[in-house]
């Protein structure tokens, strides 16, 4: 039984003011806040267990290495990945997607070689591929979501054409809420011989990913989202896809040798993972999933669907506040302005006022802003540890914002 006021417990800052009020913590899409279990693994993995990895011959080396190359089966089995080696360790999304776009896709895209993608995706999954506009002449086809913000998969497919190479498509926008079918997507796009990326960024957060089901050939995620570290995270990419794959940077870990006229590479993964990696980063990610997978993917999304439905009730009786997008199945994200009022960022500056922290801008996601033929927008997106009661308090702050403003 998910009781989220002992979840909260497990959030050391949840219990802090911001202006005298107790605080709303309602920017989980932007990044989420770190279970104690998390901070102590950073802590412990510092002060006890902390070496270079993979290097070393010593004790404390090959801790830090075990600890480290757990967290490969820990994101694989978070995924659904059945071979650990399909996991590359990064920073976080923007770097897996750059990887694609440098190792995987530049070298075999020619000018009028097409990629497919939605205007609702982050510009982690779109600037890569304007790279591959600008250098090589790849040409950007681009799918906008139906008035609700829902995306027909069959939109998408419709735009694959003989010249098209991917499909580079969010599982999850990080501005409406919107879930994609990807894997009907993924399914059309393979029989079509197109590869597909999917951006996980939010989706992993929020509901149960199967990688192999879905079938795609990337799918990226970002651990300062999944409640653990900022500079963690993880692509998965299918055998085939890294058999492909260039080096994307190079440096050690990544090498078996290197001589003055020749140089070898190590086996994917590591192939892919030059340099010291964010080993500590890394492990608090290992720790922030095992959390997640405790409390139950299931459950967490159960917990913050009965959220979505009570704030989209609550936000029903406003008739002053225009939502942006309201697709069925859509994640407790919601993209919000007052009508015919202030900016974005002063609604989201009286909210601070009252403890409430929601992001306010384009959410990087410059396209979907134009689509929606607005500039800013303030977002209030939900995460495990929200409750009714923060509901209130948004909708009470919000009040008075349309009394200021309007
Ligand atoms: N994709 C989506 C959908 C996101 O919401 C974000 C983060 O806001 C990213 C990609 C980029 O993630 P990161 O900045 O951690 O690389």
């Amino acid at each position: 039984m998910y009781d989220v006021e002992t979840v909260r417990r497990d959030f050391p800052i949840l219990s802090r003011e911001v202006n005298g009020k107790p605080l709303v913590y309602l920017d989980n899409g932007a990044s989420a806040q770190k279970p104690k279990v998390v901070l102590d693994t950073i802590r412990r993995a510092y002060a006890e267990e902390y070496s270079n990895v993979h290097r070393g011959l010593h004790t404390l080396s090959t801790i830090s290495t075990e600890n480290y190359e757990a967290v490969r089966g820990k994101i694989a089995a978070f995924l659904g990945a059945s071979d650990p080696d399909t996991i590359v360790m990064n920073t976080g999304t923007t770097e897996g997607i750059n990887m694609v776009s440098y190792g995987w896709a530049a070298p075999r895209m020619e000018a009028g070689d097409e990629i497919v993608l939605s205007v609702m995706e982050h510009h982690a999954n779109i600037v890569p591929w304007h790279f591959l506009r600008e250098r090589q002449g790849v040409v950007l086809k681009w799918v906008a979501p139906a008035a609700d913000g829902s995306l027909d998969p069959q939109t998408v497919i419709d735009a694959i054409g003989p010249r098209t190479k991917l499909v580079a498509i969010t599982h999850m926008s990080n501005v409406l809420g919107t879930v994609v079918d990807v894997a009907a997507i993924t399914r059309a796009a393979h029989e079509r011989g197109v590869a597909v990326l999917v951006d996980g960024s939010q989706a992993a957060v929020h509901m149960p990913v199967d990688v192999e089901a879905i079938g795609c050939d990337f799918y990226a995620i970002t651990g300062h989202k999944l409640y653990g570290p900022s500079g963690s995270g993880a692509i998965y990419v299918r055998p085939e896809r890294l058999a492909e794959m260039r080096p994307f940077m190079g440096g050690g870990d990544m090498i078996r040798e290197v001589h003055r006229d020749t140089v070898t590479y190590n086996d994917a993964p590591m192939k892919f993972e030059a340099g010291t990696p964010g080993i500590v980063a890394q492990i608090g990610l290992g720790a922030a999933l095992d959390y997640m997978t405790g409390l139950g993917m299931e459950d967490i999304a159960a917990h913050e669907s009965d959220l979505r439905d009570y704030a989209r009730g609550r936000f029903g009786g406003l008739n002053w506040l225009s939502v942006q997008g309201d697709a069925p199945g859509k994640a407790a994200i919601f993209s919000f302005m007052l009508d015919g009022a202030a900016h974005a960022h002063d609604i989201s500056t009286v909210l601070d006022k009252k403890g409430v922290a929601v992001r306010a801008g384009h959410h990087c996601a410059g396209p979907l802003m134009d689509h929606l033929g607005v500039t800013a927008t303030c977002r209030a997106s939900f995460g495990l540890y929200n409750t009714r009661a923060e509901v209130d308090v948004l909708v009470d702050a919000l009040e008075l914002c349309h009394d200021l403003f309007a």
